[in-house]
């Protein structure tokens, strides 16, 4: 999954961009509003992390400003400013979430999870579940019947992602935008290469492939 974080604190920012990494993001961070307004209309995120006071443009605008454009995106909220008023304010323009500075960065997380769940319409899934497959995304590990199967990290993001978006065909380089950093992991020969290492954890089945159209996820059969 792509997540946009936009933070003016380096210093949390630093302590942020690794464990969102870690849990499975690719992370593009940007410090300017000016560049987080132009840079999330290119649709290619799943999930955005906003800040309310940036340089360049104020977060409440520009949240604005993406709900306006008819921008779908999950918006989470980051503030210091800790009163009502102002957290009416994101609301009305359009957040999903709110979180207050300060905070421990594991519930950054957390609720990721479960806002990444909800706009999936996944509502009260303590887990993501889909296709006879759940999906422990604190482990890492995905059981499947009786059985707990450990992932690579890479695995792991593209199994998310495929159970987030079950029944819909995905291209190569849609998943390519949304799962990877760096060009090296764009290739479409590392994809296939992680497809068929979780058809060998999970069977053949669990993942079509439509040739020249891209990936089913088709889950495992009980
Ligand atoms: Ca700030």
């Amino acid at each position: 999954m792509r997540l946009l974080l936009v933070e003016d604190n380096v210093a949390l920012a630093d302590e942020l961009v690794p464990l969102l990494q870690h849990h499975g993001y690719a992370v593009d961070w940007l410090v300017d509003g000016r560049d987080a307004a132009v840079q999330a209309s290119d649709n290619c995120y799943d999930i955005i992390v906003l800040d309310l006071g940036l340089p360049g443009r104020d977060g409440i605008e520009i949240l604005q400003e993406w709900r306006a454009l008819k921008l779908t995106i999950a918006v989470l909220v980051l503030t210091a400013r800790d009163t009502w008023a102002d957290r009416i304010d994101g609301l009305k323009a359009g957040a999903d979430d709110y979180l207050t500075k300060p905070f421990h960065p594991e519930e950054l997380v957390l609720r990721i999870q479960a806002l990444v769940r909800r706009t999936h319409s996944m509502t009260n899934q303590p887990m993501l579940e889909v296709g006879g497959l759940q999906l422990d995304e604190d482990r890492h590990c995905v059981i499947s019947g009786t059985s707990r199967i450990q992932l690579t990290g890479s695995e792991f993001q593209l199994l998310r992602y495929f159970m987030l978006h079950a029944g819909k065909l995905l291209s190569r380089s849609h998943l390519a935008e949304h799962l990877y950093d760096n060009e090296r992991e764009r290739d479409s020969n590392v994809i296939e290469v992680h497809i068929n290492r979780l058809r060998g954890k999970l069977g053949r089945s669990v993942i079509e492939t439509r040739r020249g159209q891209g990936y089913l996820f088709r889950g495992v059969s009980a």
